[in-house]
């Protein structure tokens, strides 16, 4: 990839705004600890060729790279078939950073002496992570991106969730090159929040926008109304709330996807000065709920789920077998993300 062709390559911020201002901003998320090269370029290239306004990924200069390959093929496909590809964007590219103890900076990890090999948590899994190897659960660490599935599937307590290790120097977080930031609160205090949000200043600056993500779950909805109050009165431009309903879990069922809804609702009844976008259990279901409550809201970010539909062309495809069934597969991914 030459410097060149990343010069070229810059989404539309107008564009992002717009879509914010009226609700149609739709942000794809590969996952805060996902290490996945393969995953990041093949999604960006997918969800980019569908219109997406972000991609999300994780804050690593590979990554980045790999995001920024996606984003570059899918520009040269639609380029040269314009009338098949029309919905093709520019996305822009959101670093992940974790204030403290996030549960999306968490990878699984596998104690083998209690492993009975029964594969429950081989079918939890809906990254790729774990397979089936010679009858025995085989795991691939840079394409979990720690939803913790299978911690609750494996009767032998044989996984436990980890941190992220960003210690090695290859892994250090890559802040040189990004177009938008999201904040990761976590558990994390308003206070912790704050001085990170203090510390990191400089780096804050450079974004286009600023998400921060709220976990919704941790909240009474008087707390959630303070705590994100508090949050949108640390920055002086209007930021994103990602408001997370079930981290991580974007089935097929209602369940999945009501309590982000529930919880956007609170704040959009009281007129909170951000960007509400949803997120954590989203689906194809989403859209037509927030339609039906009524909701205003400004977009939704789509993880677990948007993965989940096209995960078999992504991980089981060769090169020429991807881009053979290119149009398929985007013809599956667009149904969710242009509602
Ligand atoms: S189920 Fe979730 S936490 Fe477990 S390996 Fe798969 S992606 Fe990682
Ligand atoms: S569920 Fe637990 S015991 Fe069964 S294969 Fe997975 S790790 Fe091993």
């Amino acid at each position: 990839m030459t410097e060149e062709k990343i010069k070229k390559i810059h989404f539309s911020k107008e564009r992002v705004l717009n879509a914010l201002e009226t609700g149609s901003f739709r942000k794809i998320i590969c996952g805060a600890s996902n290490t996945s090269e393969k995953q990041v370029e093949r999604l960006s290239l997918v969800y980019s060729l569908c219109g997406a306004e972000v991609i999300d990924i994780s804050a690593y200069k590979h990554i980045y790279n790999a995001a920024k390959r996606g984003i570059i093929a899918a520009s040269e496909i639609a380029g040269l078939k314009p009338d098949i590809y029309p919905k093709f964007n520019i996305p822009a590219i959101m670093k992940s950073l974790n204030v403290g103890d996030d549960k999306h900076f968490k990878k699984a990890n596998f104690n083998l002496t209690r492993c009975i090999s029964c594969l429950e948590c081989v079918k939890t899994c809906q990254s790729g992570a774990l397979s089936k190897d010679s009858g025995k659960s085989t795991f691939e660490s840079e394409k979990c991106y720690g939803c913790a599935r299978c911690v609750e599937a494996c009767q032998q307590n044989a996984v436990t969730m980890v941190k992220v290790d960003r210690n090695a120097e290859e892994d250090k977080p890559d802040i040189g090159k990004f177009d938008a930031l999201e904040i990761h609160t976590g558990n994390s205090s308003i206070e912790e929040v704050k001085r990170f949000v203090d510390f990191n200043k400089n780096i804050m600056e450079k974004a286009n926008f600023i998400s921060v993500s709220v976990d919704s779950m941790r909240f009474n909805s008087a707390e959630l109304l303070e705590y994100v109050n508090s949050v949108i009165n640390m920055f002086k431009d209007k930021i994103i709330v990602q408001i997370d309903g079930i981290s991580m879990r974007g089935g097929t069922k209602n369940s999945s996807t009501v309590q982000t809804i529930a919880a956007a609702a609170v704040l959009l009844d009281a007129k909170v000065n951000a960007y509400i976008q949803l997120s954590g259990g989203t689906n194809h279901l989403t859209s037509d709920f927030v339609n039906l409550a009524g909701l205003k809201i400004s977009g939704i970010g789509y993880g677990t789920f948007a993965k989940k539909i096209i995960l078999s062309y992504i991980e089981d495809f060769g090169d020429d077998e991807f881009k053979a069934n290119l149009h398929k597969i985007v013809t599956v991914a667009v149904k969710l993300i242009e509602k």
